[in-house]
């Protein structure tokens, strides 16, 4: 379909586990369009970690097909997975992975070099509330600072989809519900295609749909 961003068909993955093969992942459909800002929720251990890496085309799957923007993923090469990533693909985890002795506008500024077509560094400090912290390292930041800014670094080459796994694990619920927020934010301005795994109950009210994964 012309307006999809991702259509997961019949998606399969298993581990080994000694002899026998444990399923993780059984038969996953759903497309997730552009634009869209899409929660999945599921009980710890339910896959949702491995699906968000199998779309990141960081893991790979057993069985099924995913279209990548019109793209088969399993026709793609390793040179093409690699570009597909570094240019269509922003990634926030719960815990930040920043850079300790850069500063927050430096550390953006990273994600920034991978992509060919980024956003303003400093209209970026400003919509993620950092434009006063700019100048400070990680370790002066709150939790909820660091994550605006792991945020900021994804978002800067602007990618067409970004994938925040548990982003706010670590922040207690308050700030959970800003951050969730200002990834709603982001998608609105800037238009990226979202998926956000997160235990946080407000995504019911800003997410546009659920996916439910059972255990
Ligand atoms: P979630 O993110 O929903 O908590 P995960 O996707 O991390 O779940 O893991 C799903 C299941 O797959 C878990 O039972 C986990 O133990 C198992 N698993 C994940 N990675 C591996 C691996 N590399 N080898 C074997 N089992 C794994
Ligand atoms: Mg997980």
């Amino acid at each position: 379909m012309e307006n999809a961003m991702i259509t997961m068909k019949n998606i399969n993955k298993g581990y080994m586990l000694g002899e026998e093969r444990l399923p993780i992942l059984k038969d996953i459909n759903f497309q997730v369009n552009k634009g869209e800002y899409v929660a999945i929720l599921g009980p710890s251990g339910s896959g949702k970690s491995t699906l968000l890496n199998i779309i990141g085309g960081i893991e790979s799957y057993d069985k099924g097909e995913i279209i990548i923007n019109g793209a088969a993923m399993s026709a793609m090469n390793e040179k093409q997975t690699t570009l597909y990533r570094r240019e269509h693909l922003g990634y926030v985890f719960q815990f930040y992975n920043l850079i300790p002795n850069l500063t927050v506008k430096e550390n953006i500024e990273v994600g920034a070099y991978l992509g060919s077509n980024p956003l303003d560094v400093d209209d970026l400090l400003h919509t993620l509330g950092l434009w006063e912290h700019k100048d400070k390292i990680p370790s002066q930041l709150s939790g909820g600072q660091q994550q605006r800014t792991s945020i900021g670094r994804a978002i800067v080459k602007n990618p067409d989809l970004l994938l925040c796994d548990e982003p706010t694990g670590a922040l207690d619920y308050n700030t959970s519900k800003d951050i969730l927020k200002l990834i709603e934010d982001v998608n609105r301005k800037y238009g990226n295609t979202i998926i956000i795994v997160t235990h946080n109950d407000a995504i019911k009210l800003m997410a546009d749909r659920v996916i439910k994964l059972r255990d």
